[in-house]
């Protein structure tokens, strides 16, 4: 599918965007940086032994330790440790061969039924470097296909035979949706280690750790004791490898634990995707750094901790991007996505707690909610910049924050729960210039991930919005209409138009309920006034029908259109924003 390659909105005379000088610097580059945004971990200090290291790990754990058991399974060896580890009341993370499970199914889903976890450690135990890309894929596949058959459970991690790895290997891995997972703690136990060296070396641990150990050696079977005796002196506790940061954490514990979002996102235990701009995620962590786990090589995000300057993060990649310095206490933090990205989801895995800290409790939902229905207005596209062409200056991504676009600027003066489910270049009936025929905005609406997957939303319970705010129809209307286009005239695309909106909200009234506001917005076009006059036809429609709650709102205001190819910019937004709350404070709301 070919993108929308223009989304200009030129709307006063003088259409076309006059080339312009570059700009010195980027505009976007002026939040302070402090506190010190690091992309490397907090230095590690040890297992604080007073507040409790995850969301609820019980009173008796100040933190989790990842037992690790690789090689198996295997007659003769796999049922004694499992039996062992039953005993002690320990769970561990169970690295198996592809043709050790292929051999010994049942003893596979013995490990499930004990309470292992089972990751991925290559078909047949090679030394992977040395392999091409296409064996490394075959060794991974393979063992991801035959655990996953005889089990049920597809692995999220990859442990490297003899842990020899390297970064084309790890981008093998990837592919496959695995987290490699190496070790902190080398028990040495495949070196003929006694179980009192295994037990000394489980000693080691501290908070998130994992150690290596093996299914086959019998001193490995004799420690098990041991290691859950020097495990609770320490107060440590068996834990699960997060997929997500690698480390180890409570058994249960998922990504979006204590984390709060209103957004359209897919939610899974190693995090959340999404595509929608503006999707935020808010959380409360205890100690001096919070980290931010991402993985995302195409969006920008904004991240806000407390009442501190936001700090922008460009296209983070797959990372955990740590702020230091915070001081004790217990801090908010709020991260937000500042770009479009129909095609590509960005994925966020959480907030995690340095050496000492903790994620406390998810922050409250927020009572009011607002849903923003738009196209490059609402998304703000290209709204941070000071000049009409952004060619020079890092283009339209690197120019906008729909963090900062009319409708979350609205919803925090508010104080509501928001989405911005908008789309730069779409329309009602007809994209932008034409574009993309076939499609409308209406066409993706209902999706979690846009053009990235086609699953609709499932909408829960908890997303009812009292208030809708609609911005479409620029895109409809601010073009002319080309042969070979549906409609001969405006007069035809203005009837589709107005057929289409209606249609759209009555799906949407029946979604919403009979008490929701909807207000429908329109900005003066420069070259027509279609839109106006549909979107108030619409409203005296929808009035003449009984239902009082639909609004049209005009924006009649001197909007300078200084962003990137004519496109409101940040003053223009927080114009936009004041009509807006203005208008939304007179509606007969009780929120
Ligand atoms: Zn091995």
């Amino acid at each position: 599918m070919q993108r929308i390659a223009t989304l200009a909105l030129a709307l006063t005379a003088g259409i076309v965007a006059v080339p312009l000088p570059a700009l010195a610097t980027p505009p976007t580059s002026t939040a302070p940086r402090s506190p010190a945004l690091v992309s490397t971990p907090p230095t590690s200090a040890p297992p604080a032994s007073t507040p409790p290291v995850s969301t609820a790990p019980g009173k008796a754990c100040s933190g989790y330790v990842g037992l690790t058991f690789d090689d198996g399974p295997a007659a003769g060896n796999t049922a004694a440790l499992l039996a062992a580890l039953k005993r002690a009341g320990l769970r561990a993370t169970m690295f198996n061969t592809g043709q050790n499970v292929e051999a010994n199914p049942e003893l596979a889903r013995a490990q499930l039924r004990a309470g292992m976890w089972i990751g991925n450690h290559s078909w047949d135990h090679p030394f992977m470097t040395q392999l091409t890309e296409s064996e490394q894929a075959a060794q991974i596949s393979r063992t991801q296909d035959v655990i996953t058959s005889v089990t049920g459970v597809t692995p999220e991690l990859f442990r490297p035979p003899y842990l020899d790895t390297n970064d084309a290997l790890r981008a093998v891995e990837r592919r496959f949706g695995l987290t490699e997972i190496n070790t902190d703690v080398d028990s040495r136990d495949w070196d003929n280690a006694t179980p009192e060296q295994i037990v000394t070396a489980a000693g080691q641990l501290t908070d998130g750790d994992v150690i290596l150990m093996h299914d086959w050696p019998p001193n490995t079977v004799a420690a098990i004791p041991g290691i859950a005796d020097v495990l609770r002196t320490g107060k440590l506790c068996p834990g699960k490898i997060s997929a997500v940061t690698g480390r180890a954490v409570a058994p249960g514990t998922r990504a979006l634990d204590g984390v709060h979002t209103a957004g359209r996102i897919e939610a899974r235990d190693t995090g959340a995707r999404y595509t929608w701009p503006g999707v935020y995620f808010e959380g409360r962590v205890r100690g001096d750094s919070v980290g931010v786990v991402l993985d995302d090589a195409v969006n920008d995000y904004e991240l806000r901790i407390d009442d501190r300057p936001p700090v922008t993060l460009v296209t983070p990649g797959r990372t955990t991007r740590w702020v230091t310095g915070l001081g004790a206490g217990v801090h908010d933090v709020r991260l937000a996505k500042r770009t479009e990205s129909p095609w590509s989801p960005g994925l966020f895995g959480g907030f995690v707690a340095g050496p000492g800290g903790a994620v406390v409790g998810k922050p409250a939902a927020r009572s009011r909610q607002i849903e923003f229905i738009g196209d490059s207005w609402t998304a703000g596209y290209g709204n941070t910049s000071t000049l009409r062409d952004c060619s020079t200056t890092g283009g339209v991504d690197r120019n906008s924050n729909a963090d900062q676009s009319f409708g979350a600027l609205t919803a925090r003066t508010l104080n509501a729960d928001y989405q911005l489910n908008a789309w730069s270049g779409r329309g009602m009936v007809r994209n932008y210039g034409g574009g993309d025929p076939g499609t409308d905005y209406r066409t993706w609406y209902e999706r979690t991930l846009q053009a990235a997957d086609p699953a609709v939303w499932p909408r829960p319970a908890s997303w009812s919005p009292q208030v809708i705010v609609i911005g479409l129809g620029i895109n409809d209307f601010s073009t002319p209409l080309a042969t070979g286009e549906p409609w001969p005239d405006e007069a035809a695309l203005t009837a589709a138009f107005q057929e289409a909106y209606a249609g759209f909200l009555r799906k949407l009234r029946l979604r919403y309920g009979p008490k929701a506001q909807f207000v429908l917005t329109y900005p003066t076009l420069w070259n027509t006034t279609a839109l106006a006059t549909s979107v108030e036809k619409i409203v005296a429609d929808r009035t003449a029908a009984g239902d009082n709650r639909v609004h049209a709102l005009h924006y009649d205001l001197p909007l300078d259109l200084l962003g990137c190819d004519w496109h409101p910019s940040a003053a223009d937004h927080r114009l936009l924003s004041t009509a807006l709350t203005d208008y939304v404070k007179t509606l007969p709301l009780r929120w």
